[in-house]
């Protein structure tokens, strides 16, 4: 690999040589390449990746055949990296610095960035875009035959460098092990965020979670940070409970084997009428709705983080929402602001309180990504984290 920088002249930044791992085709192994990375442009900011985890968006987007998929793409969007170079008009990191890059903008200008109540930048509105948010139909990748390369939900981290907006960086702590602080661009903060922020999960309270997935765990771990009493597992896998209870899991329900009766029922009588928060982590509406009855009269919330399949509807009955007061929410990335709490998650790992290391199974290097795709394939492996270099 070349760094083509020669001064801090932006004009003269070049593009750089490295390996990345492309996903030419729909569910086929990624093809380790070399591929050219261009500078970045104004509020860009080019990274050279330390090591990236294994989401599983990236596999959801490496197997669908059908837009928004498509070929030839840079995956991967949970890493840690340092800044490289950057372009005009970005102040908020300087060569050197270690970042996080966050598939979620945090422009912090826009009206909801400025608002304590949402972290849906309006700005930059989230979507499964194959470019540069701020300039459409751009790439920075190409392969060496000049052919383009699509970018990945802002980040295309299965690169040794990267170029992302500004609004898409965060600048943290470089004394933080990177494998652990990584887990904070996507995965864990999503969970985390959505029983912190989006449920505001208080002490003593009954959570379930429905779905023992990374995201699950997540949560698990979250609603544990936040206090929780009583946090039950819902999973069709029974061997899902062992791994739960060292996320806080304190109860499991096996979905599968209570086919005489509905979920909702099991759960209603387990907690006297219902949870305080329920929390939907596989995609599926109609989990959201045995989630929905499983929350308590008056005060239940239920957060879905989950994505079905496009189009997909919740059925709610109008009478049961009238008569309930319950609450139903979306969570993306946790409902939290990138810049402002991945800081504050970081130091709650630093003083021992947030338990990040138990979410790493595995670690590799990355010329060993298709391995690593397996595992998560086979329910291997919660996190697998894939060393550069
Ligand atoms: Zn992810
Ligand atoms: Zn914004």
């Amino acid at each position: 690999m070349e760094n083509g920088k020669s001064s801090s002249d932006k004009s003269s930044l070049k593009p750089i040589r490295c390996k990345a791992a492309v996903s030419r085709k729909a569910g086929e192994p990624l093809v380790m390449e070399e591929i050219l990375v261009a500078p970045p442009q104004s509020y860009e900011v080019r990274i050279r990746i330390i090591c990236t985890a294994l989401c599983h968006s990236d596999i959801t987007f490496w197997k669908l055949q059908v837009p928004p998929a498509c070929f030839p793409r840079i995956l991967g969007h949970e890493a840690i990296g340092v800044v490289e170079s950057v372009g005009e008009n970005v102040t908020e990191v300087v060569e050197g610095d270690t970042v996080l890059p966050t598939f979620m903008p945090d422009c912090g200008d826009c009206v909801d960035c400025k608002s304590p109540k949402s972290n849906l930048c309006s700005s930059f509105p989230f979507k499964v875009s194959p470019w540069m948010p701020r300039y459409e139909n751009s790439s920075r990748f190409t392969d060496l035959n000049g052919n383009t390369l699509f970018h990945f939900l802002n980040v295309s981290s299965f690169s040794e460098y990267t170029v992302l907006d500004v609004a898409n960086v965060v600048k943290i702590d470089s004394s933080i092990p990177p494998s652990r602080a990584c887990l904070l661009s996507c995965g864990v903060s999503t969970g985390v965020g959505a029983a912190w922020k989006t449920a505001q999960v208080e002490q003593g309270s009954t959570v379930v979670i429905f779905g023992l997935g990374s995201i699950g765990l997540a949560v698990a771990e979250g609603a544990r940070l936040c206090g929780a009493s009583r946090i039950i597992g819902v999973d069709i896998n029974p061997a899902k409970f062992e791994v739960g209870q060292k996320f806080g899991v304190t109860e499991f329900v096996n979905s599968k084997t209570c086919e005489n009766k509905p979920v909702s029922e099991v759960i209603n009588e387990m907690t006297g009428g219902g949870a305080d928060y329920c929390f939907e982590c596989v995609g599926s509406s109609s989990l959201v709705q045995d989630a929905y009855a499983c929350c308590r009269k008056g005060w239940g919330k239920t957060i879905t983080l989950g994505v079905d399949r496009p189009g997909s509807q919740i059925c709610l009955n109008s009478s049961d929402v009238l008569h309930n007061g319950k609450t139903l929410m979306g969570s993306l990335f946790g409902g939290l602001k990138a810049k402002s709490h991945i800081p504050i998650l970081l130091k709650r790992y630093m003083s021992k309180e947030l338990e990040l290391d138990k979410f790493v199974t595995h670690e590799m290097k990355f010329e060993d990504i298709n391995d690593a795709f397996q595992l998560l394939l086979d329910g291997k492996c919660i996190r697998c984290v894939l060393w550069m270099g």
